[in-house]
């Protein structure tokens, strides 16, 4: 499913199905439906699951209670039900306390919540920090609820246990590492965050069978309160972190938006800028805020790492955003397979980026003379703008910025003055990535 860091076609497919698989399962920051989805993802790629106790303290935060769900139901006098969490995990607000009780329907609308201005959609709500219990439903279904009493069970316990999240690392040449990171804590919602899990899941699958020069971290963690665990009892691991990319909200129709790094002109930023420049896609680059994804723990300031973020619409900006409209008809496969090959195409360019020397610092070479002058074309301007440009100072990247080239045109023309001794290669301590690496396996393969 990919080679040489592209991407085949009809993956989309495949990153679909993964979603389709994991859509039903009712997750939260804690509990069973999170460990379920990392052991589906584990049938792809061999990531390991970890848990953290109730109670650890993790920097300014502590690991709450383990919340599961079973079951829960409104039931109207008749004894009909009017909201039922099987027909929908989200109906119930996430991380509601037990309830067994008589209600009468103004005590109930307290506690339920509706989309007036899009009465058919039903919206995600949570209550992870305060205690409380909850209903989501339709706006049409809620105008429906005639006076009486009304039966509400919720069967949810809300316990010491752990939160879970699933660690993969890939090692490569260098122990300098690759953050990939996705949240995977939301129930039945597809583009905010199943987009971003299938991703990631599929992009380890691949980069799994390349040659590499980095190590690749993925964690699938959930929001805010993974990050922040991971980054309290990982410190280390942390520390080795030289480019990372948030990945979510990847499969809907929007043009694919780049965040950039609290850095701000980081290689991560620089790279993923050229990449979607030269992509031939509708894109957006947007500067970094404290306000967003897991970004906002890797980018605090006492890590400040170079991790930016990979989405299409940013949240918040698409009606469906938190409501039973992102479902598995909001995100399409030829979306995500667009997104994924972007993100293949980002850590390519990290991959192959290096500094040269040209071993002819005085006037050009002959070219003629060693079979590298045909007619003047974009080759032959690529192999003007590296030789120029490679006086130790600039990398490729700083090449592919002032020329206006696309990364794999100035590496190719890069590959070719090497093999012809016109360049030494200066900073990367090993061979650039084999264009011809041996055919990948997907992910799925082999299972
Ligand atoms: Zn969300």
């Amino acid at each position: 499913m990919c080679s040489d860091f592209r991407v085949t076609e009809g993956t989309g497919s495949e990153m679909h199905a993964l979603i389709s698989e994991l859509y039903p399962i009712c997750r939260s920051i804690t509990g069973n439906g999170f460990r379920r989805t990392m052991e589906i993802i584990r049938k792809h790629i061999p990531i390991e699951i970890c848990e953290v106790p109730t109670g650890t303290r993790v920097f300014d935060w502590v690991v709450p209670k383990e919340w599961n769900i079973r079951d829960a139901y409104v039931k109207n006098s008749k004894g009909e039900k009017v909201i039922d969490f099987q027909k929908s995990n989200l109906h119930v607000v996430n991380y509601s306390t037990p309830v067994n009780g008589g209600f009468s329907l103004s005590e109930l609308k307290n506690h339920l919540f509706t989309i007036p201005e899009h009465p058919g959609w039903v919206p995600y709500r949570t209550s992870y920090y305060k205690e409380d219990w909850g209903f989501c439903l339709s706006h049409d279904e809620y105008s429906k609820l005639e006076d009486g009493v009304y039966e509400v069970f919720i069967d949810s316990t809300l316990e010491d246990g752990h939160l879970t999240y699933g660690e993969l690392c890939l090692p490569g040449e260098r122990s300098d590492e690759v953050l990939l990171s996705c949240h995977a804590c939301h129930p039945s919602l597809c583009n905010d965050n199943l987009s971003g899990v299938s991703l990631l899941t599929f992009a380890a699958g691949a980069i799994a069978s390349l040659p590499r020069k980095y190590t690749y971290r993925f964690l699938f963690i959930p929001g805010t309160i993974g990050a922040i665990t991971w980054l309290c009892l990982n410190g280390e691991k942390a520390s080795k972190v030289r480019h990372g990319i948030v990945v979510t909200g990847v499969g809907d129709a929007g043009p694919l938006t780049y965040k950039k790094s609290r850095r701000g002109a980081a290689e991560i930023d620089r790279t993923a800028v050229q990449v979607l420049k030269d992509s031939c896609r509708d894109y957006k680059i947007v500067d970094f805020s404290p306000y967003g994804y897991d970004e906002r723990q890797y980018c605090s300031p006492g890590f400040n790492l170079p991790v930016g973020r990979l989405s299409r619409t940013p949240y918040g900006e698409y009606p469906e955003y938190h409501t039973s409209a992102d479902n598995l008809e909001f995100i399409r496969a030829q979306d995500l397979e667009g997104s994924f090959s972007v993100l293949m195409e980002i850590l390519f360019a990290l991959e192959n980026n290096g500094t040269y020397l040209s071993t002819n610092l005085k006037c050009e070479p002959n070219l003629g003379k060693r079979g590298l002058y045909s007619s003047f074309g974009p080759e032959q301007l690529a192999m003007l703008w590296v030789m120029n440009l490679s006086d130790g100072q600039n990398d490729l990247l700083d090449i592919v910025e002032r020329s206006g080239m696309g990364f794999r045109d100035v590496l190719r023309a890069a590959n070719l003055l090497a093999e012809n001794g016109l360049l030494e290669n200066r900073a990367s301590a090993c061979s650039p990535i084999n264009q011809s690496s041996p055919q990948a396996q997907g992910p799925t393969e082999g299972k």
